[in-house]
C-alpha cells in the first residue's frame, strides 16, 4: 500500500476526584500523517468548547470607522502596483487590493462582502466563489509578471480564528518562500510522485473513498476528514488541478460549494469561527488542495484553541478524530 495510516494509543493514569479517587484512565492517540509524517495528538475534550453557543450580535455590528466597508475601502485601502491593470479589482460583490500589511512580496486582501459581517451559518458559496475568483486574478498577474512557485488563499473570521477586522476577507500569499507546512508539504508531495509516479491526492482519495473518513463531494472537489488532522474539525477538499486555476474555471464553484457546506457543519456545532487555506503551488506533485479548520468560538472571555503545543512545540492537538466527525460533516454534502 502506498499510503501507510500509523497510530498508535498511550493511557495516562491518576486518581480522579471525579470519581472518588478511583483510578481512571485517559487514552490519548497519537498518529502520522501519511504524507509528510507530521504528529496529531486526539486528546479528549481539550477543545475549549463553551456552554452556552455565543452571541456576538453586539461586537459584529459595530461598523464605525471600518476600512473595508464600502463607503471607506477606496479611501483607506492601498491601491496595486502597476503589474496590475486595475487599481483594486471587483469580481461581483468581491474587492481586492493590497495588503497594507504585507506577509510576503505578494500579498492582497478580498474584502467579500458589501455586509459588514456575515455569519458562517449564512455565509453563501457565491460570495465565497467571486472572491476567491478575485485572488486567484491576483495570483495570475502576480504569476505573469514574477516568479513565485508558493502561493495561498486564505481566511480568518473574527478574532478568535486570529482575525483583527470583523468585515469577512481573504488574504493571498504567492512569493518563492512558502510557509514551513507549505515547504514540508510540497516536499513530500514531490517525492511520493517521484517514487509512485503520480499525486499523493489521487491514491489517498482511492484509499479513502469507501471509508469512514470520507466526506463527499462537490462537483469535482472532493472532500475528507484527514487521517492526522492539522487541527479541530479539520476538513480537506482535493482538486484534480495543478496550477493556478482560471477564475472562472468549475472549480472555483465547486470549492466555494464545499466550504459552505463545512461551515454549515461548524455553524451546527454551535461554532463561529475558522480558518481555510486554499493550496496553490507549482508542479504536477501539488494539485489544488483546501485546508479547512474551526477555531475557539469568539465570545466574551473566550479562550483560544492554540496553547504551548502548538505554539512553541509544532504540534497538533485535535478533540474528535476524523472518523468520529466525517460523517456529521457528510450530512451537509
Ligand atoms: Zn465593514
Amino acid at each position: 500500500m502506498a499510503i501507510e495510516f500509523t497510530a498508535h494509543t498511550d493511557e495516562a493514569r491518576f486518581y480522579s476526584p471525579m470519581a472518588d479517587f478511583e483510578e481512571d484512565v485517559v487514552e490519548i492517540e497519537f498518529r502520522e500523517d501519511p504524507l509528510t509524517g507530521q504528529q496529531t495528538r486526539v486528546v479528549p475534550q481539550v477543545f475549549p468548547m463553551p456552554e452556552d453557543r455565543p452571541d456576538v450580535s453586539a461586537y459584529v455590528s459595530d461598523d464605525e470607522g471600518c476600512f473595508f466597508c464600502p463607503d471607506m475601502v477606496e479611501e483607506a485601502t492601498p491601491e496595486y502596483p502597476d503589474f496590475v491593470d486595475a487599481d483594486r479589482n471587483a469580481v461581483g460583490e468581491s474587492t481586492s487590493f493590497p495588503n497594507l500589511f504585507p506577509y510576503g512580496k505578494h500579498s492582497n486582501v478580498v474584502v467579500l462582502t458589501e455586509d459588514h459581517f456575515v455569519p458562517i451559518e449564512a455565509f453563501p458559496a457565491e460570495r465565497l466563489r467571486d472572491g476567491i475568483a478575485n485572488a486567484l486574478e491576483y495570483v495570475h498577474d502576480v504569476r505573469a509578471h514574477d516568479s513565485a512557485a508558493y502561493g495561498s488563499i486564505n481566511m480568518n473570521i473574527l478574532p478568535s480564528s486570529g482575525s483583527s477586522v470583523i468585515h469577512p476577507h481573504l488574504q493571498t500569499v504567492v512569493d518563492d518562500h512558502g510557509t514551513n507546512d507549505t515547504r514540508r508539504r510540497v516536499a513530500a508531495e514531490r517525492e511520493f510522485h517521484d517514487e509512485h509516479g503520480r499525486s499523493y491526492w489521487e491514491a489517498l482519495l482511492e484509499e479513502e473513498r469507501d471509508g469512514n473518513r470520507y466526506v463527499g463531494s462537490t462537483g469535482a472537489v472532493e472532500w475528507l476528514a484527514p487521517f492526522a488532522p492539522i487541527h479541530h474539525w479539520h476538513v480537506a477538499g482535493v482538486t484534480d488541478v495543478t496550477g493556478v486555476p482560471d477564475p472562472d474555471d468549475d472549480v472555483v464553484a465547486d470549492i466555494a460549494a464545499g466550504l459552505e457546506n463545512v461551515l454549515s457543519y461548524y455553524a451546527s456545532l454551535g461554532l463561529n469561527a475558522h480558518n481555510f487555506s486554499i493550496h496553490l503551488n507549482e508542479g504536477e506533485a501539488s494539485p489544488v488542495v483546501v485546508d479547512v479548520v474551526a477555531r475557539a468560538p469568539f465570545d466574551d472571555g473566550y479562550v483560544s484553541d492554540a496553547f504551548f503545543l502548538q505554539i512553541l512545540h509544532d504540534e497538533r492537538v485535535v478533540d474528535a478524530a476524523p472518523e468520529a466527525y466525517a460523517p456529521e460533516v457528510a450530512e451537509h454534502f
